[in-house]
């Protein structure tokens, strides 16, 4: 059975002693964290060392990278290589998210490295997706996602799990906003991913977890969670205070 993989995008804030402390906090009130639940945290690099062994300490808690270089070492000035993650006990990755799009100017290409790259060094990767307003409006949805999961999924085709590999739909318009999807345009969204996904990859495509992110909040967690093909909930500000990204975790 496909578990809920519940995830933070903890972004650029927090110093590493808030950091600890929320993780700290997040692991005592998931004490009865159901089985059905996986639970993901993806801090900033400076504090994966700290936080790390923190979330190992519960069963069903992982930590995530924001962003990593798809090389093994090398001179990458500033970049952050996946062994250098998982030697601190950091076990998945997200790869495509908006603001790597959008501010910092990565392109399919970039992504679909990573992505590849991140799971033959034994990361589990998360492939975020979605579409910008401007978009949504010329009604280009349906060709901007099958465009970011064929370049994000290309170099994997082979070789991808379906534990391995999640995809995160996340419309560009609804992160950090306010504004969350209504249901019928998660279902839309969704549907039309799983069935894209089940066409690149026949075996695996039904059993690739696809996560909602665009503010999802404690009052809005339940509805979301509980819609066909989603599995799972993406969360960047909503996350920041453990108090409610528990409550979205045990929605
Ligand atoms: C995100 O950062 O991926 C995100 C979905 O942010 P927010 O929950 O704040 O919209």
């Amino acid at each position: 059975m496909k578990k809920l993989l519940m995830a933070a995008n903890w972004k650029m804030y927090k110093s590493v002693e808030e950091g600890v402390a929320t993780a700290r906090e997040l692991v005592s009130l998931l004490d009865k964290l159901p089985e059905d639940r996986e639970v993901l945290v993806c801090p900033s690099f400076i504090m994966m060392h700290s936080v790390c062994p923190i979330l190992a300490q519960k069963a069903g808690c992982y930590a995530g990278a924001q962003n990593f270089y798809p090389a093994a070492q090398g001179a990458f000035t500033g970049e952050v290589a996946p062994e250098q993650l998982m030697g601190l006990g950091c076990t998945h990755a997200l790869a495509g998210h908006s603001e790597r799009r959008h501010v910092l100017g990565e392109m399919d290409e970039l992504i679909g490295r990573k992505v590849a790259f991140g799971l033959d060094a034994g990361l589990k990767m998360i492939l975020c997706i979605g579409e910008t307003i401007v978009e949504r409006r010329l009604g280009q949805i349906e060709e901007v996602l099958a465009r970011q999961l064929e370049s994000g999924l290309a170099g994997v085709l082979s070789t991808a799990t379906a534990q391995n590999l999640a995809v995160a739909y996340e419309p560009v318009w609804a992160i950090g906003t306010g504004e969350v999807a209504g249901p019928d345009e998660i279902l839309a969204a969704h549907a039309f991913v799983r069935a894209t996904l089940t066409s690149l990859l026949p075996k695996e495509g039904a059993q690739i977890r696809i996560l909602y992110g665009g503010s999802v909040k404690p009052d809005n967690a339940a509805t979301i969670i509980r819609l066909d093909n989603v599995d799972g909930v993406l969360v960047g500000g909503a996350s920041l205070k453990a108090d409610s990204f528990s409550q979205i975790v045990l929605a």
